[in-house]
Parts: C-alpha cells; structure tokens; sequence
C-alpha cells in the first residue's frame, strides 16, 4: 500500500498535516513501532547540501515524523552517513547544513554522531552475502527511511530504495560500486542493503524532488507531495509511475518487481497519483552496454565501454580543486593535477560518484552522440 498525499510547501502546518494523513493511511505509527524503542530516521543526506537545494531529504518533514514519533513515545534519532568520509567532525557539519541539527532540536530527538561500523553476514542476500553496515542502522529497533524523489545518472530514479544504500559506511560505498559495475548487478546490492536493513516505514519528500542530472547537480522539480509505504519497493515502483518512467528503464524496479518484491497488481494506491504524473520529468538515460549481451568480447567491452558510454567531463571553471572526486573514485583513477582532476577514463566503471559528489556541480556527464542516435532506435 502506498499512500500519496498532497503538501504544497514545507510550511510546518501544511507538512505536519501531510505526514499525520499519510500515518493514518498506512495503519498508524502502532501497527510498526513499539512504545519504547529505538527508531533511526534515516534521511538522505548524500552532500553538504541546503535543504533549499533539493539533493537532501527537507529537515521539514524529519522534524514532525521526530515529533510525532516521540509524542507517541519512541526514542527517536536521526542520521545519515554520506556519500564522502565518516567522520565525527564532517558528520556535525552535514548534520547542520542540512537542517538536520535544527530539526533535532525543534522536535527533541538525538542526531546520531555514531561513525562505527560493523561486518555482517546476509546468507538471504542474491549479490551481497556480506555487508558492512553502519552501526547507527544497527543499534536501531526500528528504521524509517526519510528519502527524496530525485533523478539518478546511474540508477536513473533514487527514492526509497536506494536510500538505505546510507546504511554503508562512507567511502565504503565506493567498493560496492566498484564490486558491482554491471548495473543490475548494483541494483540488486542495493535492494539485498534495504531488505538486510529491513526499514519498516519509507517516506519520500516529493514536495521539491530533482530531475536531470540527479542525485546532487540537477534540476529543483515541484512535485508537491509526501508518500508514504510499509514497502519501499512499492513506493519506488508508485515514484517511477509518477515519473512518468517504464519500470524496465529504473533498473532497480525492474529488479525488484524480477524478485517479486512488488507488482503492479498488488499495488494498492491511497491518493489520486494521476494528480502528481508528470510526463516531462527529466530521468538520465542510461542505455549503455545492454545491447551487447553479458558477456562480449574483452577488446569489444573496452571499445564500447571507452567510447560509447557516457562519460564524466570536468568542468576546470567550476572546480575548486578540492579533490573529493579524487577520493570517491571507487576505480582510483582520478588524479589532481595543478589542483584539477584528471580521470584516466580507459579505467572507468562509469559508476559517476564524481558528479554525484563534487560539492560544485564541477562534473557533469556527457553523451557521446552515437549513443544518443542509438538510444533512439
Ligand atoms: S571536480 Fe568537483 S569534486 Fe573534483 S576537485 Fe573539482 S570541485 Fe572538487
Ligand atoms: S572517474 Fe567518475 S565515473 Fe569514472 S570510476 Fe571514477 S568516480 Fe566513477
């Protein structure tokens, strides 16, 4: 069951009505969480991000489910680790920049501050029979998963999902990529991630979400809603609808619907969702090697994979030459050079945690134009 309501803005009055309909519709905060325990809100907090900009779950909606929750009587924390290092220090300015310390504050919950982490086994898991996981997800009685309706370059559409990919630690996230290069094969890591870290509610603030070249550097898109689901996967495949997308271009959705995670079928929608489809709604292509079957050629793959996928492209006047990218690059081939990044692309895994993470939109991804032709065919 996914519940949409409608919400206008990020006005107190008009959120907390939003969220409090959207519990109501899902059977109520008793029919998941216990008087007493421990619950994380884990919102996405990918960058250092201002909630104005649209790459960060809005410190909005965390504050009043905060408060909602503790009226109820849970202990309620909120956290996140990030797309880049996990440290206590960077972790308190994240925490403040995105609205987060202040949404503590308001609604008297804790921010996690907890950077450690923890080696578990995931037999259940279809890619990742092991993980490593951030104690903060750990010590949780329960997760509620606070994520953001925004376009992807690799996955295409990050919601629900792949929010729980902040259950890894870190820069650890970068060797998940680099393990999974194939892009099913990352979708499946991160639906074994939400389905190891079990979150028993998922949100998405749709009020603002980001379309284009998402998940950092996109475009702010009015969507003006908050969904609600007990089942993240459910509430991807109700985003990817919204987005106007087939679930075979979201390849986490294809995969999910594959294992039976969702269906069209048993999709139960509270909410008129044909009020929020929008069939203009930028989503990154990313067609790419598909058409060569899973096993082609080494000096083909290299030919194609050089030439015709998209690539990332360094913007030298917007780079500040803070080497983040550099220490992201899950392939290590990034390196600086005069304070600016040179990628050795023949190494590329096309994973595009540079763009994603460079804190100045310094990055951007190209397409070569015989890709573009062929995508059209
Ligand atoms: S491209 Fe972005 S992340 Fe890389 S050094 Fe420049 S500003 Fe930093
Ligand atoms: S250069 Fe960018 S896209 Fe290529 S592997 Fe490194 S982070 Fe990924």
């Amino acid at each position: 069951m996914v519940s949409i309501e409608k919400c206008e803005n990020y006005e107190y009055e008009n959120v907390k009505k939003a969220v409090k309909k959207s519990i109501e519709n899902i059977g109520g905060l008793e029919k998941y969480i216990k008087k007493g325990e421990n619950v994380l809100l884990k919102a996405n907090l990918i960058l250092k991000k201002h909630p104005d900009d649209a790459a960060t779950t809005h410190p909005q909606i965390v504050r009043v489910l905060a408060e909602l929750l503790k009226e109820y009587g849970a202990n309620v924390f909120i956290g996140d680790s990030p797309g880049g290092p996990f440290n206590l220090q960077l972790l308190k300015s994240l925490y403040k920049y995105t609205g987060m310390e202040k949404a503590a504050a308001l609604s008297g919950a804790s921010l996690c501050l907890d950077t450690s982490s923890s080696s578990v086994s995931n037999p259940d898991g279809e890619k990742l029979k092991k993980l490593t996981v951030t104690n903060m997800v750990l010590k949780a009685d329960k997760v509620i998963s606070v994520g953001k309706f925004k376009s992807h370059r690799m996955t295409s559409l990050t919601g629900a999902v792949k929010n729980m990919f902040g259950a890894i630690p870190g820069t650890t996230k970068a060797e998940y990529h680099f393990f999974c290069q194939n892009i099913d094969d990352f979708a499946n890591s991160l639906i074994d991630i939400c389905l190891y870290t079990k979150p028993v509610l998922s949100f998405l603030d749709a009020v603002y979400g980001m379309e284009g070249n998402g998940p950092t550097a996109g475009d702010k898109r009015y969507i003006g809603a908050i969904m609600a689901s007990e089942n993240p996967f459910e509430l991807d495949l109700a985003m990817t609808k919204m987005a106007g997308a087939k679930p075979d271009d979201i390849p986490i959705v294809k995969e999910s619907l594959r294992r039976n995670l969702c269906s069209f079928e048993k999709l139960k929608i509270i909410g008129n969702i044909n009020n929020f489809i929008m069939d203009d709604f930028k989503i990154p292509k990313n067609k790419s090697l598909h058409f060569l079957g899973n096993n082609p050629p080494k000096f083909l793959n290299d030919f194609v994979k050089l030439h015709m996928n998209p690539r990332p492209v360094f913007n030298k006047s917007l780079c500040i030459g803070c080497g983040d990218c550099m220490r992201n690059c899950p392939a290590k081939i990034i390196t600086m050079k005069n304070h600016r990044p040179k990628a050795d692309l023949k190494k590329c895994i096309r994973c595009y945690c540079c763009q994603e993470l460079c804190p100045k939109k310094a990055v951007s991804v190209k397409t070569p134009v015989i890709l573009k032709l062929l995508s059209k065919m």
